[in-house]
């Protein structure tokens, strides 16, 4: 990105922590302040800290020199229950953070004391509507005021001296699961925000709203609509050719859940977009085609909305392969050439360099264990897929997984080292069609199986040609020119938190057993670390105030993967820690653990109500509860449910007793038959667990 001398003698003074930014006090955050910022004079104005989205830091007061001597300068406790992924931005000594249920803090950034704290007051009967728990990304930042999507569904403005709304707009069908997770932008004025929910039934947009009144600018709809109703422009007409049967009764998907970039010179706004619905294109488009546009990179002139290029990184998802995963803009020499390029590693497992003035893919190799495609065709740009990965009429074990090879979690640009790092993990799942799936407005649908095994049948696809013990984390220092690992470093869990990189030689992120590190980019050694006592799933940022440097986390377990699972003995209420070199504060004590006795109720089943159980845990509980000893995650692992076999859980499934906290009110669903029988079928795991 462009900038000139002054600003870089200033980046490296501030950055040497030389002189005290003052500026970083005073800056009036207009379009000129987002084109230019890098972090260098102290602050972090929009989510990915620049608009190229690179998460890495010039400032370098903390450093591998003296990483030992980094500690708590200040914490806050937030109160949330659920998971926290924010990016905390910082203006003007000011923190904004979201929390569970698209809340937001303000707070000092010197000392960690509350400013105010903004409840946009989302009903308890959303939580069922996301796939992946109440969580939000974070706010962007806009001359004096603060814009969060929420989780229903609106984008509010909110003054960022008061907390309190500017205006609110709901950009979404009420009628419809859509939610909103991910962070807005704001771009030359627009307050820009997409939506999620393609596993519900959908059909996929992002907005852009008049950041001063949110008055709607332009809208572009990532999947086309029922034919007969006639098209919204000739983007969607064209798209509509791709697609076959009747997508648009299921919605279609391509949801623009998280991430996007702006490149300020060539005047284009990058947008991902996710996977289809149902996720079996057997289903949604029985005759083929490409879908656009699932699954896609799109270009878009954030003046008017138009589309300028698009790159579709999975034609025709099936595998909930979504590309809304973190974009990097970066200028690279690639074969002698200044390239200007944009990086994504999305959930399909390659690595995609595009050239992001047009679109045109420039290389794309596998990141981390892949089986669904031998690779990209270097001739027509698209995967060279197994025929059987389609999984018709076969089921088969793909990797990687709907959790993806890469999620949300975001990846840093080194600039300083060209290197990305990034977040990956290994997974595998088995895919099958369900063929009695029928679309469900309220449930979570996919048309894929539950529970599937590939059998025996040797014929039948599986990863027994890999060293695929269990799933994994993997943290890999990622070389974008060579397309090749510099390292990569197996994690002790399956998931993470976002990172950072610094000019400071360091690597930042948090892992879901409660550990805070900094690692070596040159090798990814752990050279500081500290227990936080519960998951991590936030990224952190770093800032500088009156001189001195800071690193700060927000921590709060949660999200899909850790509504069933956890890796600490407790899981923690949201805190939001922040770090220096000397901070003397106490570190959180380990909690203490409490003792749960597995359930062994009385209980009287009768003929067949073990299978109607099963069917309808799978639809209605399995998706956050587990029944296995384990502890379960956010959401209670059965086993150790003291509801289970008693009134209480028809109270709180059949009338809602814990809806205010997002445990869905099933009354209008299920019956007292019903949860019965869901009740032996958890009885009878629970006996199973506990021989
Ligand atoms: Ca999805």
């Amino acid at each position: 990105m462009n900038f000139g001398i002054k600003a870089l003698a200033f980046a490296f003074l501030c950055g040497a922590g030389l002189f005290s930014c003052d500026t970083s006090q005073n800056l009036s955050v207009d379009d000129a302040a987002l084109r230019a910022t890098d972090g260098s004079d102290g602050n972090w104005l929009t989510y990915g800290l620049d608009y190229a989205e690179t998460r890495y830091s010039p400032l370098s007061q903390i450093n591998a020199e003296n990483i030992s001597e980094l500690g708590l300068a200040w914490d806050l406790d937030l109160g949330t229950k659920r998971g926290i992924e924010t990016t905390p931005l910082v203006v003007n000594s000011v923190m904004y953070l979201t929390g569970p249920w698209s809340k937001v803090f303000a707070v000092n950034a010197k000392d960690g004391s509350l400013i105010w704290e903004y409840d946009p007051q989302v009903s308890g009967s959303y939580g069922e509507r996301g796939c992946c728990d109440v969580v939000n990304r974070g706010v962007a930042f806009y001359e004096g005021s603060v814009f969060v999507g929420a989780f229903d569904g609106r984008l509010i403005s909110l003054n960022a001296e008061t907390g309190k709304p500017n205006w609110e707009v709901m950009t979404v069908d009420k009628d419809k699961p859509y939610t909103i997770t991910g962070a807005p932008r704001v771009v030359k004025g627009k307050a820009i925000i997409g939506n999620g929910g393609a596993e519900f039934g959908v059909r996929g947009y992002f907005t852009a709203y008049d950041a001063k009144t949110g008055d709607q600018a332009w809208r572009f709809y990532t999947v086309p609509g029922n034919p007969s109703n006639g098209f919204e422009n000739e983007t969607m007409e064209m798209a509509a050719k791709t697609w076959t049967g009747e997508w648009w009764k299921y919605g279609g998907g391509g949801t623009a859940w998280d991430n996007m970039a702006y490149d300020p010179d060539l005047n284009l706004l990058y947008v991902g977009t996710g996977n289809g619905s149902p996720w079996d294109r057997n289903q949604r488009s029985p005759d083929g085609g490409d879908n656009l546009f699932l699954s896609s990179i799109l270009a878009i002139n954030p003046d008017n909305g138009e589309l300028q290029w698009y790159y579709q990184t999975t034609p025709g998802d099936s595998w909930d392969f979504t590309a809304t995963q973190h974009m990097i803009l970066a200028d690279l020499e690639i074969e002698g050439q200044t390239r200007k390029v944009l990086m994504q590693a999305p959930k399909n497992g390659f690595f995609y360099v595009l050239d992001r003035t047009n679109g045109e893919l420039i290389s794309a190799e596998k990141f981390t264990y892949v089986n669904w495609a031998k690779g990209i065709d270097s001739e027509t740009d698209r995967p060279i897929e197994e025929e059987w990965a389609r999984y018709k009429d076969v089921n088969a074990m793909i990797a990687p997984n709907f959790d993806g090879g890469h999620n949300w979690q975001p990846m840093t640009f080194d600039k300083k080292r060209n290197l990305v790092f990034l977040p990956a993990r290994k997974t595998a799942s088995v895919y099958g069609q369900d063929k009695s799936w029928v679309y469900n407005e309220r449930g979570f649908g996919t048309g894929i199986g539950w529970n599937l095994s590939i059998g025996e049948d040797p014929s039948k696809p599986t990863i027994k040609d890999h060293k695929f013990d269990k799933l994994k984390g993997v943290l890999i220092a990622w070389d974008p020119i060579k397309q090749e690992a510099k390292w990569r470093i197996e994690q002790t869990t399956p998931w993470s938190g976002g990172l950072l990189s610094t000019a400071g030689d360091l690597v930042f992120i948090g892992t879901p057993d409660g550990f805070f590190k900094a690692l070596d980019p040159e090798t990814g050694e752990v050279l500081w670390q500290v227990n936080l006592q519960s998951g991590i799933l936030g990224s952190p940022v770093s800032y500088s105030l009156d001189g001195e440097q800071y690193v700060s986390i927000a921590v709060g377990w949660g999200g899909g993967y850790g509504m069933k699972n956890k890796h600490t003995p407790e899981i923690l209420p949201g805190h939001l820690y922040t770090f220096k070199i000397g901070g003397e504060k106490a570190l959180p004590q380990a909690p203490e653990i409490v003792e749960k006795q597995i359930i062994n109720p009385e209980w009287e089943s009768s003929e067949g109500e073990f299978t109607t159980g099963e069917t309808l845990f799978w639809q209605y509980c399995g998706p956050c509860h587990v029944v296995n000893g384990g502890g379960g995650g956010v959401a209670p692992d059965f086993a150790y449910s003291p509801m289970v076999g008693n009134a209480a859980f028809n109270a709180v499934v059949l009338k809602g007793a814990l809806l205010e906290s997002g445990m869905p009110n099933f009354g209008d669903r299920l019956t007292e038959k019903e949860t019965h029988a869901i009740q032996t079928y958890i009885i009878e795991q629970v006996r199973m667990v506990s021989k």
